[in-house]
């Protein structure tokens, strides 16, 4: 009997192909295989073999089997899982779970080995080079001719004659097991509490989901780290993937596994060249690795037996993927650890409203840490209202601030000045015309940065050198650079502290793991007096000698019509307050703002989590909005207004009339003009219990965009 392979290819097409199995190739799913898409051979995965043949059209044959490895059934169900809930065609997720496969292999190395042929002539140089050789594992030729000391020039004579051989290694993926004999720090009763919870759940096996709430420094690393190890210790398969919304972040928690477990985990990000990618992409396929430390795109990794997912910083919006393939690592977390039958545990100070929710209707287990660990105590909150104690003029630190600075270093503690703006300034406008930079065709303005000159947009990449004339007007000397970004704040503490040693912390001056780390370590080892940061570096992070936050502008996450404004700035300044005051040394933190009675400021200075949680979940049951109803959101762009407009007239039209949803727009987007596309927006509010991915779905059907249209899908919107 013939045999049919549906094949799913990493693209974005509507669906998978039917391939003929060839006699004897025997497929089962998961496995890759390259076939025939129009003239070229492309790599797919198998989802599925049924019994058949293609009819009257003969189907084409499945080319090859690939030799790598096959991904699991759980990855392939996720795969399609995943696909259904973003409103997209399962490729684009299939794209994600083969990143890692369809990196180059590792180059394999050259390396150098006696033969046991006697050299024809003996030199004192030859002598060194055989000693060197006899006593290593194998060298290239040129480090061997280093640690020989000769020139390179010997070890190619004995090459040449036969005493020396090459041979090609592909190192493979060495992961050292982690060592669960090593114990972790002694347990404080609320932390021992909290873990033994934590560790029935990830050893019992079962789908499960805990929120693991506790202040900054409660010890939640130490707590999830002890249920990893329960899950390790119990299963010699069990894998364990911890999820961090930030390469930094995970910088600081690869440096603890490594501490708590005697080895490094296999590592995650956007950041890993491919070779290494592709080490740990087939580690984890075979289970070789058993502990993996990620940015969001991790979810994807084909594990084998995945019996923990650990979400850091659960609340944190970086764990929304906004372009491609939309998603939040978060809910696809809990799906994962639904398919896989694993714990999931969701770690923050400042849950999401989404977790809180869960947890207060019993959906989620809720392990609470009480308070620092030891004897450290949270920082005194306090407000500098700008209305009253304004910094100078074109300056950006208040009189308090500076002061509380000077004391500060004095004393030898390190300052953290937060401002979640990169650059130098976020506007530069003309003042002889009024002219504002933006990118060309777009919306968004130009970003000024003084450490390349340049002027940048954000949204999308462009960038130009600062013009001397105005290229609107052509007035000589007139730009102008509004507002502060943290370059502007480095250069105004330089001048007030011109002997501190003052570092930036931002994507710009920080664009790899690598300086990331080099910049934590030197701050935790005290070498920089100020750091000033975005939330690059607020986050997560313990810094012993940081006494003193100063919030350069705490309004500025207020500003915009986000649904979950307030949410944010409260979770980022809570987050960015909490790395005062560590151990014996008491902190303290200031925040700017001419908003001191809003009640975000308040919360936090009362240090009332409970009391804006609450205000916030009113509003929003009030409103229907998440928690308490679900939102998606359609973008519609395109080139052309009046043909944009059409469609979306058309698409209002075609909406399925459901009870318990609600259909607004079309209006223009948040940002409506980006790279010359125009672009519109529906926003689709539903009841809980309303399947909205399945309305959007159907929804989408229903309508046949123009080819110059593009429709994009956000279940679960941020940015607006
Ligand atoms: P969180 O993840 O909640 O911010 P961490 O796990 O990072 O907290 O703990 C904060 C600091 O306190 C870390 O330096 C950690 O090593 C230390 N710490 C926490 N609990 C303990 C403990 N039981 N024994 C010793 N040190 C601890």
């Amino acid at each position: 009997m013939s045999r049919i392979a549906s094949v799913l290819i990493p693209m974005p097409l509507p669906e998978a192909f039917d391939y003929a199995e060839p006699e004897g190739m025997d497929l089962a799913p998961g496995d890759q295989v390259a076939v025939p898409l129009g003239p070229r051979l492309i790599r797919g995965v198998v989802t599925g073999i049924r019994d058949g043949h293609g009819g009257n059209r003969p189907l084409k044959p499945v080319a090859e089997r690939l030799d790598d490895p096959p991904l699991p059934p759980g990855t392939v169900e996720f795969v399609q899982w995943a696909a259904r809930y973003a409103v997209d065609v399962p490729g684009q997720p299939l794209a994600i779970a083969l990143r890692g496969a369809r990196a180059p292999k590792p180059r394999p190395q050259r390396l150098v080995r006696l033969t046991g042929t006697h050299p024809a002539r003996a030199t004192p140089a030859r002598a060194k080079v055989l000693e060197a050789a006899a006593g290593s594992d194998g060298l290239s030729a040129a480090d061997l001719a280093r640690a020989a000391g000769v020139s390179a020039g010997v070890v190619k004579g004995l090459i040449d004659e036969g005493v020396l051989a090459l041979h090609e290694v592909v190192a493979e993926a060495a992961f050292d097991p982690p060592d669960l004999a090593r114990r972790g720090s002694d347990l404080n009763a609320s932390q021992a509490a909290a873990a033994d919870v934590l560790k029935a759940m990830a050893t019992e096996g079962g789908f499960g989901v805990a929120l693991l709430d506790g202040v900054t420094g409660s010890g939640k690393t130490e707590v999830y780290l002890e249920a990893a190890a329960a899950a390790l210790a119990a299963d010699p398969e069990a894998q364990v993937l911890i999820l961090l919304p930030e390469i930094a972040l995970t910088q600081a928690v690869i440096a603890r596994v490594g501490q708590r477990f005697g080895a490094a985990p296999g590592e995650w990000h956007s950041d890993v060249a491919p070779p290494g990618r592709r080490r740990v992409w087939e580690a984890v396929a075979a289970g070789r690795c058993r502990i993996v430390v990620g940015a969001r795109s991790a979810l994807f990794l084909p594990f084998r037996k995945l019996r923990l997912i650990v979400v850091d910083e659960e609340h944190d919006s970086s764990f929304k993927q906004e372009e491609g393939f939309i998603y939040h690592a978060r809910d696809l977390a809990v799906a994962r650890g639904k398919i896989e039958d694993a714990a999931v545990i969701l770690a923050s100070a400042t849950p999401s409203l989404e977790s809180l929710r869960n947890a207060e209707t019993g959906r989620y287990r809720w392990v609470r840490l009480a308070g620092r660990h030891g004897a450290a105590g949270l920082p005194d909150i306090e407000l500098i209202d700008l209305r009253e104690t304004p910094p100078e003029a074109g300056r950006w630190l208040s009189p308090p601030l500076i002061a509380a600075m000077a004391e500060t270093y004095a004393r030898g503690e390190q300052t953290l000045l937060f401002l979640n703006r990169r650059g130098y300034a976020p506007l530069v406008l003309c003042k002889a015309c009024g002219e504002r930079m933006t990118a060309p065709d777009t919306e968004s303005w130009l970003v000024e940065h003084r450490y390349t000159g340049r002027l940048v947009c954000h949204l999308t990449g462009f960038s130009m050198p600062k013009p001397a004339a105005c290229p609107h007007c052509g007035a000589k000397d007139s730009l102008v650079s509004i507002g502060p970004g943290v370059e502007r704040v480095e250069e105004e503490a330089r001048a007030l502290f011109p002997e501190a040693r003052i570092a930036v912390f931002s994507s710009d001056t920080v664009f790899d793991a690598r300086e990331a780390r080099r910049l934590v370590e030197s701050m935790a080892a005290g070498d920089i007096d100020i750091l000033v940061a975005t939330q690059a570096a607020a986050k997560g992070h313990n810094f012993p000698k940081l006494t003193l936050v100063g919030v350069v502008d705490a309004d500025l996450g207020l500003r915009g019509g986000d649904l979950r404004a307030a949410e944010r700035t409260y979770q980022l300044l809570a987050q960015a307050t909490g790395r005062a005051g560590r151990r014996d040394r008491p902190g303290r933190a200031l925040l700017q703002t001419y908003a001191p009675e809003h009640a975000v400021m308040q919360a936090l200075k009362a240090q009332d989590r409970d009391a804006f949680v609450e205000a916030e979940m009113a509003e929003r049951e009030m409103a229907g909005l998440p928690p308490f109803g679900r939102l998606a959101a359609v973008i519609a762009s395109g080139p052309d207004a009046a043909q944009l407009d059409a469609f979306c007239r058309t698409m209002a039209q075609a909406a399925p009339n459901t009870p318990g949803v609600e259909v607004y727009g079309p209006a223009d987007a948040p940002l409506g003009l980006v790279r010359g596309r125009r672009r519109k927006r529906f926003l689709v509010r539903a009841d809980r219990g309303v399947d909205l991915s399945a309305y959007m779905a159907a929804w989408r059907a229903r309508v046949r965009p123009p080819g110059a249209i593009r429709l994009a899908i956000d279940i679960d919107p941020y940015s607006f």
